[in-house]
């Protein structure tokens, strides 16, 4: 049926004219909450007992007396205009998903043996991207001469990750290599690194919140907090590689839908990974099939054991940052700090290495609020998206992501009080010197967020 079609027959039902063009119908799912959209999407209810939908029927040339009845009438029209608007993304959202799928389809399984998963996975479109930038050359200067200021404020959290162009951001982070003594320690040819960022760079999708100035700053902060702590000075060259190459890759061609959406809506993604942290496994494969090519191989002159025991603990760093992981890194990170964190154990330091990428994956708190506060309107843009799909898929869907039930000071209090600052205060008791510069700006962004929940209640 099209929408037109289902209008009418709404219609019908309501005993109104589907002529009439001032006539607003509005369905409501069972909860009476959520917007239905009219149209053929609508999710099937007819074998639920007590799971109507409910019908609303407005006149919307209703002229009403009073000022509030005004108001009351303008908000529901914009509110309906808002759901049209929301539909249309949403269409457009599940077009691109079916586009991407039928890719996949005709591009890898018709012509791929069914048990060949790796191949498989080389096919899917992102990969192909991959590989075409791998071909493309230095696209950008290959050498920025940043001023001494912005190489030192670059060690620090409070460092402006908003004033960079995408081909500067890659610049910074050839001097954070640079700085490191990467370049000369493990040999890497300086137009391969460039190469290897700018295909990293042109792999990471525009989402809200998920593209390349995300994963600029987690590796910002990543080389900040190993400053500030002075803990770099304990780590080896090869836990530095590690930790900026994780960072780097850490979230890869993320599609903006989260692992919850890729298992209930069982993506292509869900299915390679058996729904173990689709998307990390993911961001790590994507990594690794750049790392790949010759043209973009930073690790190509690692001995094969040093390539080994590299690729392994970037891994692990990467999966470290499904947050359905977090309970239990804090957990055995808790152990090792109340017994004494011992550096001269692999396990503890592969380990720390873990908690360290984990922590400036959700470091924006740590940032002044000029430069965080942009960010958390990103990331529920993205949730919203999200959650606006799930409902018009028919999938379980999560409050913290749904339009109608968070605001950015509900969201923000409860993140920041019940995820950062315990993640934050454990690491604070093996790392040195993270009150100042790390631990007070969250517990700062804490009393910010606290306050504008208060006003909003008030
Ligand atoms: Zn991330």
């Amino acid at each position: 049926m099209s929408a037109a079609e289902v209008r009418s027959l709404l219609c019908a039902a309501a005993d109104v004219s589907d002529q009439a063009r001032d006539v607003l119908l509005k369905l409501y799912d069972p909860t009476g909450e959520a917007l239905l959209p009219i149209g053929a999407n609508i999710p099937p209810n007819t074998n639920a007992d007590g799971e109507q939908y409910r019908l609303v029927i407005k006149r919307a040339n209703y002229v009403p007396q009073r000022p509030q009845e005004v108001k009351q009438v303008v908000e529901e029209l914009n509110a309906v205009a808002a759901v049209v608007q929301n539909v249309k993304q949403i269409k457009q959202r599940v077009d691109d998903i079916k586009q991407e799928a039928s890719e996949i389809q005709h591009g890898g399984l018709a012509h791929t043996p069914a048990d060949d998963i790796s191949s498989h996975a080389q096919t899917r479109p992102a990969i192909r991207r991959v590989r075409q930038v791998a071909n493309l050359g230095i696209e950008a200067p290959l050498v920025h001469n940043f001023p001494p200021e912005v190489t030192e404020n670059l060690k620090h959290p409070t460092f402006d990750v908003w004033q960079w162009e995408d081909s500067e951001m890659v610049g910074l982070v050839e001097q954070m290599f640079q700085e490191f003594g990467l370049i000369d320690e493990f040999n890497i040819e300086r137009e391969k690194l460039h190469r290897f960022l700018q295909c990293a760079r042109s792999s990471y999708n525009k989402n809200p919140f998920h593209n390349f100035r995300h994963c600029f700053c987690v590796t910002q902060m990543m080389y900040g907090l190993l400053h500030v702590t002075g803990v770099h000075e304990k780590l080896n060259k090869m836990e530095k590689l590690v930790l900026l190459t994780a960072c780097i890759g850490h979230d890869l061609d993320h599609p903006g839908f989260n692992n919850a959406y890729q298992i209930n809506a069982n993506t292509e993604l869900a299915l390679i990974y058996n729904d173990v942290s689709p998307l990390e496994n993911h961001h790590a494969a994507v990594l690794f099939t750049i790392l790949k090519s010759p043209e973009t191989n930073i690790l190509a002159n690692l001995s094969d054991a040093d390539y080994k025991e590299v690729r392994k603990q970037i891994i692990q760093c990467i999966l470290a940052t499904d947050m359905a992981k977090h309970g239990d890194i804090l957990a055995r990170f808790k152990q090792y700090s109340e017994a004494g964190f011992n550096f001269e154990d692999p396990a503890q330091r592969q380990l720390l290495l873990q908690v360290i990428t984990k922590c400036s994956d959700i470091s924006n708190e740590v940032r002044p609020k000029e430069v965080s506060e942009p960010w958390v309107d990103s990331l529920l843009e993205e949730f919203f998206t999200q959650s606006d799909v799930e409902k018009a898929q028919g999938l379980p869907t999560a409050p913290f992501m749904d339009r109608q039930k968070v605001t950015k000071a509900s969201a923000q209090v409860g993140f920041i009080g019940f995820v950062m600052i315990p993640l934050f205060e454990l690491v604070a008791k093996v790392l040195p010197n993270m009150e100042e510069p790390v631990i007070q700006p969250i517990r700062k962004a804490l009393d910010y967020y606290k306050g504008l929940l208060e006003k909003q209640s008030s």
